[in-house]
C-alpha cells in the first residue's frame, strides 16, 4: 500500500503535523486544500491534513484489521486514496469537502519513515511469541499496549537495519562505505565495544568521518554534545532529517554485506538496562523471546507454578525483562485474566462449576443486595484460577434476586473480551454462586480515591481499555446500562475490566435500543436524557455514561454532580449545562466527555468513534 501511496503527488511521507501545516500555509490555506502523510501514531496508518477557514485540521486514517482504511469511526475503504475520493464527495464528519490536493514541492520525495513497517512486524511477532496470542486477543493486546510494546522493541530494532554492521573495526568500515556508489551522506553504524558504545561512519566528499555514539548514565545515546536518543534508530531518523552538527545529513544506508544478518555480536545489557535483549532468527522472520521470573501476585503463572511465570525461551535468545514485569509495570497480557478462559475447550467445557473444585478464601471482596463477593481458587484440569465468587445470600424472599443473578450470568456467558470480567461459570451448591475472573484491585473509583498520584497517562490507559471493552459490547449489540467507575474493576494498576452486567441487555440488531418497561432503581446521574425521558437504552446512552465515567476517572474518584438530586441534574442537562472539567483533566479529554454528553442520541458518537479518539490521545501522551 505504501508503494502506491508513495507515488501520489500530495503524499509527504513521514512528516510531522507542524510540517504539514507549513506546507498547507505555503500553498495558501485555501478551503479544502489537503495533503496526505504517514501517521506517526498509528503504524501502517496515514494522516490527512486539511485547511479550512485559515485553520488546519488533521484526521487519522487507520489501517484496520482487515486491511481496509477509514477515518476513525467512518466508512471503510480499500485504500487511503479511496478515503480521499470519498471525502471529495461527502463531508461525512470532515470539516469540509476535500477540494484541492496540496502537492509536494518539485523534487521533493515523500519523507521515508524507515522503521514503521519493520516495527509493526516486530511488535506482532513479539506479542505472538511472548504471550502465545492470536486473532482478536493479539490485536487487542497491540492496540491497548502499543506505546509499551514499541518501547520494548525499540531498543533492539536497529539489529535488523541494513545500516547496522555490528562489531566491525574502524578499518573494516571504511572500504564498506567506499565500495559502490560514493554518495555523500552514505552511512553505517558499527558497534565499538561491549559497553553499548557505537560509531556513526559517514561518507563526506570521499572521506569517511567517524562519530562516536556514547551511552550516558541514563542509557541515552548521543554523539558528543549532540541530541540524546533512546535508540539508535531514532538517532538515525533524526540525523537523516537534519545535520544538527554533523558535516551533512545521512542519506543512503550502506547495506551490510550479504549473509551478515543480525544478531551481530550483541553487547551485554548495560547495568540495570531496562530493555530486553532480543534474538532475531533471520531476515525472513525474527523471533523474540523472553523469560519471566519475577513472582508478582495476580501475574500469570504457568504449569502449576505458583511462584514464577515462565515463557519458554527459544533457542535464539533469552530475555529477563526484570522491571517490565515488576509490579505495576506488568502488561494486561502478563496477567491470568487476559487470555480467555474459553480458549482451551478442555478446561471450560460447560458453564457449570463443580463445587468440589471451588475453594473459597477468607475475606470479602465486596458486597451488594444479592449477598457477598468472595475470593477463591477454581481448580480446573490443567490449571487453577484465582476467581471472584458472587454468592447469593440464602433467604426465602430472594427469588427475584436469584433471577437477576441468573440473567447477569446469561449475559456474561455471551461475552468474551480481555477488557470485560468474564464468567467462569455458575455453581449451584449451598448457595447460588456466580464464578468470575478476579480483578483484585477492585473498583476504579475507590482505587483512585486512594491513589491520587496516578498519572494522567495511567488514567488514560485505563479509560481507553474501558472504551475497548465498550466497543466490543457495542459491536455485539449489548447495552450495559450501568457503566460507571464503580463497575470498572482493576486487575492491576494498568489493567481495567468492565463488570456488573446486572442491568445489561442484548438488543435487537435492527432496533438497536432497549426500551425499559418503567423507571427502576436507576443510576440516573450516569444516564442520558433519553433513558430518563423515554426509557430508551442503547450503546449511545452507554456512551453518555462513559463520559461520566471519564469525569470520575480524571477527578480521581469524586462523585459526579456532587450534592445534587436526580431532578436537579436533569434540569441542568436540559438547560444545556454540563459538569465542569475536573481540575487536572487534559482539555482533549474534557472535550471528549462533552462530546459523550451530546444531548441527542443520534448526534452522539458511538464507541467506534470514542475508542479511536482516546487511543490517539493515549498514544500521543504515552510515546
Ligand atoms: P448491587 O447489584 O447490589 O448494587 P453490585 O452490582 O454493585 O451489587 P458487584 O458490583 O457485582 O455488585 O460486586 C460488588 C463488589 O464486589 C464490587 O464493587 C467489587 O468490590 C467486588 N467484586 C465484584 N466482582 C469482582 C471481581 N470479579 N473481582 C474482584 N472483585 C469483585
Amino acid at each position: 500500500m505504501a508503494d502506491t501511496v508513495n507515488t501520489l503527488p500530495f503524499f509527504y511521507g513521514n512528516i510531522a503535523r507542524e510540517e504539514a501545516e507549513d506546507y498547507l500555509r505555503q500553498a495558501g490555506l485555501g478551503n479544502g486544500l489537503y495533503l496526505l502523510r504517514q501517521s506517526r501514531n498509528y503504524l501502517g496508518g496515514f494522516a490527512l491534513s486539511v485547511s479550512h477557514s485559515n485553520r488546519c485540521y488533521h484526521y487519522t486514517i487507520e489501517r484496520q484489521v482487515n486491511e481496509t482504511y477509514a477515518i476513525a469511526g467512518g466508512k471503510s475503504h480499500r485504500s487511503p486514496v479511496d478515503v480521499i475520493d470519498y471525502h471529495s464527495q461527502e463531508m461525512d464528519g470532515l470539516v469540509c469537502l476535500l477540494k484541492k490536493p496540496c502537492n509536494r514541492p518539485k523534487n521533493m520525495q515523500p519523507k521515508v519513515g524507515p522503521f514503521e513497517d519493520l516495527k509493526e512486524k516486530l511488535i506482532r511477532e513479539y506479542v505472538k511469541q511472548t504471550w502465545n496470542l492470536q486473532g482478536a486477543a493479539l490485536e487487542q493486546a497491540i492496540i491497548s499496549q502499543r506505546p509499551q510494546l514499541e518501547k520494548l522493541i525499540a531498543t533492539t530494532a536497529h539489529e535488523r537495519m541494513p545500516w547496522f554492521h555490528g562489531p566491525i573495526t574502524r578499518e573494516d568500515s571504511e572500504p564498506r562505505l567506499q565500495n559502490g556508489a560514493r554518495v555523500n551522506g552514505k552511512f553505517l553504524i558499527r558497534q565499538r565495544d561491549m559497553s553499548g558504545s557505537y560509531a556513526l561512519c559517514l561518507l563526506h566528499e570521499g572521506q569517511v568521518m567517524h562519530y562516536r555514539i556514547d551511552r550516558d548514565r541514563n542509557e541515552k545515546l548521543s554523539i558528543p554534545d549532540g541530541k540524546k536518543f533512546d535508540t539508535l534508530w531514532q538517532l538515525v531518523a533524526h540525523y537523516s532529517y537534519k545535520p544538527d552538527g554533523l558535516l551533512r545529513v545521512l542519506t543512503e544506508p550502506c547495506p551490510r554485506p550479504d549473509g551478515e544478518i543480525g544478531p551481530i555480536g550483541r553487547p551485554p545489557l548495560p547495568r540495570d538496562h531496562p530493555g530486553f535483549s532480543s534474538a532475531f532468527q533471520s531476515a525472513a522472520g525474527g523471533i523474540i523471546s523472553k523469560i519471566k521470573t519475577v513472582p508478582i501476585p495476580g501475574i500469570k503463572k504457568r504449569q502449576g507454578s505458583r511462584q514464577t511465570t515462565t515463557h519458554k525461551p527459544n533457542v535464539y535468545g533469552i530475555t529477563v525483562p526484570s522491571n517490565q514485569i515488576a509490579g505495576k509495570e506488568a502488561m494486561p497480557m502478563d496477567t491470568e485474566v487476559y487470555e480467555s478462559p474459553y480458549a482451551d475447550p478442555d478446561e471450560l467445557r460447560s458453564s457449570k462449576v463443580d463445587r468440589s473444585q471451588l475453594f473459597l478464601e477468607d475475606g470479602e471482596l465486596g458486597s451488594g443486595n444479592f449477598g457477598t463477593v468472595m475470593k477463591g481458587i477454581y481448580k480446573m484440569r490443567k490449571t487453577e484460577k484465582p476467581v471472584a465468587v458472587k454468592i447469593l445470600k440464602n433467604d426465602d424472599n430472594n427469588a427475584s434476586v436469584r433471577d437477576e443473578m441468573l440473567r447477569e450470568a446469561n449475559v456474561m456467558q455471551q461475552l468474551d473480551n480481555p477488557y470485560i470480567v468474564r464468567m467462569i461459570g455458575i455453581c449451584e451448591a449451598e448457595n447460588l454462586m456466580l464464578v468470575m475472573e478476579l480483578a483484585e484491585l477492585g473498583p476504579l473509583n475507590k482505587f483512585l480515591q486512594k491513589n491520587k498520584q496516578t498519572t494522567i497517562k495511567n488514567l488514560t490507559e485505563l479509560v481507553h481499555q474501558v472504551s475497548m471493552g465498550m466497543k466490543y459490547l457495542e459491536e455485539h449489540n449489548f447495552v450495559h446500562r450501568d457503566l460507571a467507575a464503580r463497575n470498572v474493576l482493576l486487575v492491576t494498576q494498568h489493567y481495567a475490566k468492565i463488570s456488573d452486567f446486572g442491568l445489561s441487555k442484548a438488543v435487537a440488531e435492527d432496533q438497536n435500543y432497549y426500551k425499559a418497561k418503567g423507571h427502576g432503581k436507576w443510576p440516573v446521574k450516569w444516564y442520558a436524557p433519553e433513558c430518563i425521558n423515554y426509557f430508551k437504552f442503547s450503546s449511545k446512552s452507554d456512551v453518555w455514561s462513559f463520559g461520566v465515567l471519564m469525569w470520575e476517572a480524571y477527578s480521581y474518584g469524586q462523585k459526579p454532580y456532587k450534592g445534587m438530586k436526580g431532578n436537579d441534574v436533569m434540569q441542568m442537562l436540559e438547560s444545556g449545562k454540563r459538569m465542569d472539567a475536573p481540575v487536572s483533566c487534559p482539555p482533549e479529554m474534557y472535550d471528549l466527555m462533552r462530546t459523550c454528553w451530546t444531548y441527542k442520541a443520534d448526534e452522539r458518537p458511538g464507541f467506534s468513534v470514542v475508542e479511536p479518539r482516546l487511543r490517539e490521545y493515549y498514544y500521543d501522551i504515552a510515546q
